[in-house]
């Protein structure tokens, strides 16, 4: 099987490798030094002009938006095979997808949005969930693929599901990371530190990904790496925010999740880590959570 891989950022760079490994992979993005190095690493193809991925049997593309997976799509989709399929690892715009899925099937092209949970940790260890979207036989033709990246898949609905289940995860995940920066905040300010607290919280029905993972891992060591941008995960809450209007579900919280976020992002720019949100809780409560 002959694979595509677009985008070569913190998630397809190691995606990428672990299908280098076990299948003929052709490597493309934008910036083309990343994608030489990419195939000097992993022994995986390097091209600079999108048609050389014309003979492909599968393309799989994880860029920041729907917008950009489009423009590429745009220029590469007219030299497809009939019956490729189009694996779409972006967190994107749900209605975008749709569309996207009626154009390449114009092209005779499948797509599937099937956007990825587990960061950069479980895209190395090839563990990720994949939420997918689209035509089930399509999906069966890229079993062996997803085998490679995941540990596991669901097929959640038709064109544009996936993405709605990623949007809402994420914001789910902001909605908790902004939960417990504030009660972390008020037990500082009540004499209690973060990592005592956590200790508690963690063997306790408040836990989530954000205490268990999270606020351990890169809040209490100050470490904060960077290895999901802040912007990223605005953009995702925003699409969450949009997916709820569409269907006239009132949602107070995420709302305010929504605006929380942004202006996390207007305060502190979108490149740092996304835990580095609670930064806004810790300024305006005047401690620091360790
Ligand atoms: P990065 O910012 O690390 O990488 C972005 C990639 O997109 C780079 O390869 C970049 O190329 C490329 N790119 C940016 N703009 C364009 C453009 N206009 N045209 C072509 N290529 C472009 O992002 P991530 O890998 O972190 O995220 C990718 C997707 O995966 C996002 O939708 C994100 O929400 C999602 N995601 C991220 C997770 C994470 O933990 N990081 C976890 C789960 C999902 P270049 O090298 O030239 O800049």
């Amino acid at each position: 099987m002959r694979i595509a891989y677009i985008g070569l950022g913190a998630m397809g760079r190691p995606m990428a490798a672990n299908l280098a490994a076990r299948f003929d992979t052709r490597v493309w993005n934008r910036t083309a030094s990343v994608a030489e190095q990419h195939a000097r690493e992993h022994g995986s193809t390097a091209v600079t002009d999108l048609t050389d991925l014309a003979d492909v049997d599968v393309v799989c593309s994880c860029l920041p938006t729907t917008v950009e997976v489009e423009a590429v799509a745009r220029v590469l989709a007219p030299a497809l095979g009939e019956g490729t399929v189009w694996l779409d690892h972006t967190s994107g715009d749900p209605q975008q997808a749709r569309d996207l899925a009626a154009y390449l099937g114009s092209e005779g092209v499948d797509y599937l949005d099937a956007p990825v949970s587990g960061g950069t940790r479980g895209a190395e260890a090839g563990a990720l969930t994949v939420m997918v979207g689209g035509d089930g036989d399509a999906l069966g033709e890229v079993a062996a693929v997803l085998d490679v990246v995941a540990g596991r898949v669901v097929h959640v609905g038709p064109s544009g599901a996936g993405m709605a289940v990623k949007a809402v995860n994420n914001a789910l995940l902001a909605a908790s990371l902004w939960a417990a920066a504030e009660g972390f905040a008020a037990l500082e300010q009540a004499g209690v530190p973060t990592s005592v607290a956590l200790e508690v919280v963690n063997a306790s029905s408040g836990r989530s990904n954000a205490t268990e993972n999270l606020f351990p891992e890169r809040v209490v060591t100050r470490a904060f790496p960077n290895t999901f941008a802040l912007s990223l995960l605005a953009k995702d809450v925003g699409l969450a925010r949009a997916t709820l209007d569409a269907g006239g579900v009132e949602a107070p919280i995420l709302h305010l999740v929504d605006r929380l976020t942004a202006d996390a992002v207007e305060a502190l720019g979108g490149d740092v880590d996304h835990t580095e949100l609670v930064r806004m809780v810790e300024r305006a409560a005047g401690v620091e959570l360790r």
